[in-house]
């Protein structure tokens, strides 16, 4: 088993379709723990570079500490609708490749105080972005004295108990039926107002009673997946980064460069198909999405909902 608790989907075709040169600069827009950065670290060959980027500064550590001296690694605490501006400041012009690693990791799942998970009692708080610490965070001792981003901590916004609680009851239906795709989302919106008129609604257990009250239990799945999905995408506002951070991404890909996006459910992938079609500085690599493998599903099956799709910047190489 694994030291780190998030296992990273799609490695081999991550790397097939992402490392088109060994001394090439590449970042990783979602590093997490680091699952994928530490395949793509072991292709690269001296001169290459992986910039690593998250803004949950807490996961970024595990990361940090994961390549700590390693030379081809730099990592960053941002959002990475910010790339531009983290490629700035390492002087950076064009890059060879791109990943994103969509949604939630599960190391973020699993901690139950970060209240992402309907099976874990913790707050309603739902943020992936953490306190920053230090921005960035160079590896090597040389590249410590470098510039600071040299902006203030990141306001962090508002959590699920604020959107819970606050929102009028229209709100919420539309958030849990436009971001969690809920047919019962009158029924859940209903609910969670008339308990809230008690009391207010602080736990994700809570949050989870409501629903389990409120809506039929015929499918397989939970009836509380697709609210707590839903306030998880509003709570980050996780559709417009995607589409910011694609935008930006594709900005500062080199010719024959290449970006890589892993989404896990189809508001996300609707987003990543249609920018790469419509996108004119954009090859499609991928015309359908590449899924896991059978046997992948099984060891892991968060891989289950995964696709992945990959395009190439136009141009002269
Ligand atoms: N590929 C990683 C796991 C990524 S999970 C690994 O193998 O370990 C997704 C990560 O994306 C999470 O850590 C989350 O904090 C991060 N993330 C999501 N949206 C982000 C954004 N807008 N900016 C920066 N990081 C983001």
């Amino acid at each position: 088993m694994s030291r780190y608790i998030h296992q990273p989907v799609l490695v081999k075709e991550i790397i097939r379709y992402l490392v088109i040169k060994k001394d090439g600069i590449y970042v990783d827009c979602t590093a997490g723990e680091g699952g994928h950065s530490e395949a793509i670290l072991k292709e690269l060959e001296k001169d290459g570079r992986l910039i690593g980027i998250d803004w949950d500064f807490e996961v970024l550590q595990i990361a940090n500490k994961r390549f700590e001296g390693h030379k081809n690694w730099i990592s960053f605490n941002e959002n990475f609708i910010n790339i531009h501006k983290v490629l700035d400041i390492l002087n950076i012009k064009a890059i060879d490749g791109v990943l994103f690693d969509l949604g939630v990791s599960s190391f973020q799942l699993e901690n139950h105080k970060r209240g992402f998970s309907f099976t874990r009692e913790g707050p309603l708080d739902m943020r992936m972005s953490t306190e920053k610490g230090d921005s960035p965070i160079f590896p090597s001792e040389k590249l410590e004295q470098s510039p600071k981003l040299g902006q203030s901590p990141r306001a962090r916004g508002l959590r699920a108990w604020d959107l819970v609680n606050k929102l009028s009851f229209g709100e919420l239906r539309k958030i849990i039926r436009e971001y969690g795709e809920e047919f019962h989302a009158s029924k859940i919106a209903g609910a969670i107002v008339s308990r809230r008129r008690k009391k207010t609604i602080d736990t994700t257990t809570e949050l989870c009673r409501i629903m389990e009250g409120a809506v039929p239990r015929r499918s397989k799945i939970h009836p509380a997946t697709r609210t707590f999905q839903a306030l998880r995408i509003a709570v980050n506002n996780e559709l417009e980064n995607l589409r910011k951070g694609l935008q930006e991404a594709i900005g500062v890909l080199a010719p024959g460069g290449r970006i890589c996006v892993i989404s896990f459910h189809s508001l996300e992938d609707r987003i990543v198909k249609n920018t790469f079609r419509s996108s004119l500085a954009l090859e499609v690599i991928t015309k359908k999405p590449v899924i896991p493998l059978q046997a992948e599903v099984k060891i892991n099956p968060r891989s289950r909902s995964a696709k992945l799709r990959v395009a190439e910047k136009r141009g002269e190489k």
